[in-house]
């Protein structure tokens, strides 16, 4: 028998080998983890790296899957249609159409495998080799990696004060190349969202645009954490404010089942052309996740109609930023959602990410999402060890300051 080859180059391909070694991985942390717990054997590390949402799906929605599974019908397990089973589709339109306020019907509805599937097919679909999408720093990092595998270049554009969008930097990155920019609101990884008037002005941007050179210019509205919203926090969906907008929702963090791979996309009636829905499935099924979970696309009309309670997470973020500023540290409050994403104590954010691993508490440094200077905490712990891992932060920032006070005396 022949001998394997040993070299992970002369395994996999370069262009793999490439995204493994430069992409900025939000799952380097757990590297740095794997080596403090080598270091440090037995001591307790706090996780913060990832956004795995901890609290269990509400009770009505645990129950309905219960009696999903327990349903004897025969063909319950069998293919369906690539976009969905037509009964859910129309329950996630009608709930679409009522909350983002634009006629939605089952036709354009497509269940996918979580967020990440819709992005995927949507880009898949939209893109030719060259295009340019758009996409706002701090960015899920993702998303640099789904438009380069559906052909395109990612053209990243740095924020404006406190994170927002910087129109007139928008206004100088559109091209004629430019397809697509991915509007993710609320952001992760600040947790903070951009107003109404922001995607209103971004709209009659593209709308200018595309009556200045004939370019289409699509919104892929991100809204994976809209359902993590804190009370009075949400604004609108960016599906109202322009006619070529898809939207992306998902189960994962809305209703704690990131596991379940279950979302969905939806787009208004100027993108459904006879053509969309054929389009989207031979993309989806070119990708390889033809459909969503079946079980899944059943439960998620109870994921609608039962939310998610948030005020743990938001009572979890509120204590932590009080820690953290108490501490000395820049930290603000989200809109919504378990992410905080405080500035780094010291200018190389990768460098303190380092040193809080060492201490035992795992973040992703900044820029990891297009954002130097700042790190990324997922509260998805119970309160005392939110409490615990402030306790570690706030000590690693203030030996961080005395350092460099010693170092410059
Ligand atoms: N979009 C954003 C902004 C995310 O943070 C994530 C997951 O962390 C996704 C998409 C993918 O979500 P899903 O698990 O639904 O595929």
């Amino acid at each position: 028998m022949a001998t394997l080859p040993s070299m992970t180059s002369e395994i996999f391909s370069r262009r793999a080998c490439a995204r493994e070694v430069s992409g900025p991985s939000i799952r380097h942390p757990f590297e740095w983890g794997r080596e403090a717990a080598r270091a440090h054997p037995g001591r307790d590390l706090i996780d913060l790296s990832l956004g795995n949402p901890d609290l269990e799906p509400s009770p009505p929605v645990r129950e309905a899957l219960r009696a999903l599974a327990a349903e004897e019908t025969p063909g319950r397990h069998r293919y369906m249609d690539n976009a969905g089973f037509e009964d859910v589709r129309e329950r996630v339109a009608q709930h679409v159409s009522r909350s983002a306020g634009v006629h939605v019907g089952a036709d354009s509805v497509y269940l996918t495998c979580g967020a990440a599937g819709a992005l995927q097919i949507v880009l898949g679909a939209v893109l030719d080799p060259g295009d340019e999408v758009i996409v706002f720093a701090p960015y899920f990092p993702e998303y640099i990696g789904f438009v380069e595998r559906a052909g395109g270049s990612p053209v990243v554009v740095r924020p404006g004060a406190g994170f927002q969008i910087d129109l007139a930097a928008v206004e100088a990155a559109l091209t004629e190349k430019t397809r697509g920019v991915i509007l993710n609101n609320p952001n992760n990884p600040t947790g903070l969202r951009y107003p109404d008037s922001t995607t209103a002005r971004l709209a009659s941007m593209l709308a200018a645009h595309r009556e200045r050179t004939g370019t289409l210019v699509h919104i892929v509205a991100d809204e994976a954490y809209a359902g993590l919203a804190y009370e009075g926090a949400w604004n609108a969906s960016a599906l109202a404010a322009w006619d070529a907008v898809w939207l992306v929702r998902s189960c994962s963090k809305d209703a704690s089942l990131a596991g379940e791979r279950i979302g969905y996309l939806a787009w208004g009636p100027a993108l459904s052309a006879p053509g969309t829905l054929p389009t989207l499935r031979s993309t989806a099924r070119s990708l390889g996740f033809a459909s969503a979970p079946a079980l899944m696309q059943r439960l998620l009309p109870y994921t609608l109609a039962h939310p998610l309670d948030t005020s743990e997470y938001r009572r979890r973020c509120e204590r932590f930023v009080s820690l953290l500023c108490a501490g000395g540290l820049d930290a603000e409050l989200p809109d919504g959602g378990f992410f905080v994403f405080p500035r780094s104590p010291i200018a190389d954010d990768r460098r303190f990410c380092r040193i809080l691993a060492e201490s035992g508490v795992l973040c992703v440094p900044g820029s990891t999402f297009g954002a130097p200077g700042y790190f990324r905490a997922a509260l998805t712990h119970a309160l005392p060890r939110i409490e615990a891992a402030a306790a570690r932060i706030t000590r690693c920032a203030q030996s961080g300051r005395d350092s460099r006070r010693l170092a410059s005396a």
